[in-house]
């Protein structure tokens, strides 16, 4: 799954595993989140979408 920051970790502990860091809105089926490169959860669709911030920025 990756390398997870220790503010995502944080999150984690604080019942937000499955909230998207980015917008604060929650893993869906069509749209799971993913680690990005600074190790936060977010939705998958914010690194495939070229106007996000977040483009390609999934972690492998
Ligand atoms: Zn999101």
């Amino acid at each position: 799954m990756g390398w997870i920051s220790s503010k995502q970790q944080e999150r984690d502990h604080n019942g937000q595993r499955n909230i998207c860091s980015a917008d604060g809105h929650p893993s869906t089926d069509e749209d799971p989140l993913v680690t990005n490169l600074d190790g936060f959860r977010i939705h998958r669709s914010h690194t495939t979408d070229p106007t996000s911030g977040f483009y390609g920025q999934q972690q492998n």
